[in-house]
């Protein structure tokens, strides 16, 4: 039984011949090429034609021909041809036919191919992936920078403008530039820290402060922005909680303002809670639970697990004019600092977001409250100010900063080349040194003054001003010896402040 089943499947795969050196078959199995003796081989197929002149060579020679293509009586095969000159007169010739073999060869080989080729394309996909994203990132910032500039002219310019005798009109015009600029200032600001987070290059700062002064400061803000709007700005602040922590108050101060600033967004009457709590402290670390709940719009169910996405806005009324940015830095910057937090909403009755963030105690600063100098409890008359700009912008900003408060001679260098000279002339209280500066930078004039012989010029504080306040870029100042950062775009505000703490 098996004998009649195996012959129904077996197809001849090889044919034996016997051929002389005329090239004429003495004899063959007939197995693809049937009824061929007295036949020359050449009659079979072109290629036998190559082989003629081998017949007539030495006997027990052997010559194999690879991967020939035939047709035979019923079909084309791709076949192996070995021939074997056995006496000087005879030659045997073996066909095999190979071709299931050649044609899984080939479509091995053309799939390997295929695949070597998607690999390649999918490299040079991901490559260009790569690079696109390098490229944005690196566009929006340095764009985000380049911006930084003329606006910190805007603010500041709009503040001193607002100082001036305008009348009614020009004054509502002049709320209408700053609410605007502050409010591409915010943008800019949301769409830098996305891209930074995006390619991991936000970083967070180990800083000591006092949480009850900065929860204080805190809920003076936004107590006066939610009553503006005629909400109820209501607040518990937990006794327990402790007085010096470490962390990244700046960060903690952009999450909780990008919530409360949302809440009283989206709220039009009640009230907006802020709650802050301690948790537990295990191992010299605070867990504080901080809850924000407002009487608004609420968010529909289902869209409440879109709101942390990045450009997500669940409502697209003209009442938000926002990026949808700030949930998604919210959300990345609650995860940097290792903490959690979640949304619960009724539509049309209000939102709460709470969150459980840790900080490290200090206990060895005792309840550091730092002093801010006022320009009355200062001990000299007028303090010389050094400020080393090319900008004209910011000249003429920290100018009319500086001259309103009367307690400044302010000197201005253009050119780095005169600086050190103009320094050991004037002995400056304070220098303040922009960053990018025509052949040099301020961290490298910072570290020439730093070597100079003058005990009492070497330690004049510097205080930098600039709009490159990357992680990176602060490492550089740190390490020219440069005393603090007063980040571009700036406002009378925060450049007095920072002056006012190096004053003696
Ligand atoms: P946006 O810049 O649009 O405010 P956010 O990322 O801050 O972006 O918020 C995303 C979306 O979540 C908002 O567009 C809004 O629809 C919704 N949302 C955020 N906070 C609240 C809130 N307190 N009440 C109601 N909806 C909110």
């Amino acid at each position: 039984m098996l004998a009649k089943h195996k012959l129904a499947h077996e197809k001849a795969i090889i044919q034996y011949l016997i051929v002389d050196k005329k090239s004429i078959i003495l004899e063959s199995d007939d197995a693809f090429f049937s009824n061929v003796t007295k036949q020359s081989i050449t009659s079979l197929h072109p290629f036998f034609e190559s082989i003629t002149t081998l017949l007539d060579l030495e006997e027990n020679q052997e010559y194999l021909f690879s991967c020939i293509h035939l047709e035979t009586d019923n079909r084309n095969i791709i076949a192996d041809i070995t021939l074997k000159t056995f006496s000087k007169e005879h030659a045997l010739l073996i066909i095999q036919d190979l071709t299931t073999h050649y044609d899984n060869y080939q479509l091995t080989a053309q799939k390997r191919n295929e695949s070597v080729i998607d690999s390649q394309i999918l490299e040079l996909k991901n490559k260009y992936l790569i690079e696109k994203e390098e490229f944005k990132n690196t566009f929006i910032a340095n764009f985000s920078h380049e911006i930084r500039e003329p606006l910190s002219g805007i603010i500041t310019f709009v503040d001193i403008l607002g100082k001036t005798n305008l009348d009614s009109e020009q004054k509502d015009y002049l709320n209408i530039i700053n609410t605007s600029s502050n409010h591409l200032k915010h943008m800019i600001e949301d769409i830098l820290d996305i891209s930074k987070i995006e390619v991991g290059k936000l970083n967070l700062i180990e800083d000591s402060f006092n949480l009850s002064e900065f929860l204080e400061e805190f809920v003076f803000t936004y107590k006066i922005k939610a009553e503006e709007k005629g909400l109820t700005f209501l607040n518990t602040i937990g006794e327990k909680l402790p007085p010096q922590i470490i962390g990244d108050p700046y960060r903690l101060k952009q999450i909780l303002g990008n919530l409360i600033d949302n809440a009283i967004k989206y709220t039009t009457k009640g009230s907006i809670t802020l709650n802050v709590s301690l948790n537990q402290v295990r191992a010299n670390k605070a867990s504080i639970h901080f809850q924000i709940i407002d009487t608004g719009i609420g968010i529909e169910k289902e869209n409440l697990d879109k709101v942390f996405t990045s450009f997500t806005q669940v409502d697209t009324t003209q009442r938000n004019k926002g990026t949808g940015l700030g949930l998604a830095i919210v959300k990345n910057l609650v995860s940097l600092m290792d903490g959690n937090i979640s949304i619960d909403s009724e539509f049309n009755e209000g939102t709460s977001f709470a969150l459980n963030l840790s900080f490290k105690l200090d206990t060895k600063t005792k309840d550091k409250k730092v002093e801010v100098a006022t320009v009355e409890k200062l001990g000299k008359d007028k303090y010389h100010i050094l400020l080393v700009e090319n900008s004209e912008i910011t000249q003429l900003s920290v100018l009319k900063i500086l001259a309103a408060q009367g307690k400044f001679y302010l000197d201005i260098v253009t050119n780095p080349d005169t600086l050190i000279e103009t320094i050991q002339n004037q002995k400056p209280d304070i220098i303040l040194m922009d960053i990018n500066l025509p052949n040099t930078t301020g961290d490298q004039l910072a570290i020439e003054i730093r070597q100079l012989p003058e005990k009492e010029l070497k330690k004049i504080p510097i205080l930098a001003l600039t709009g490159k306040v990357f992680p990176e870029d602060l490492k550089r100042y740190k390490k020219a010896k440069i005393n603090d950062v007063i980040s571009k775009p700036f406002d009378e505000k925060s450049l007095l402040k920072t002056i006012h703490k190096y004053l003696k």
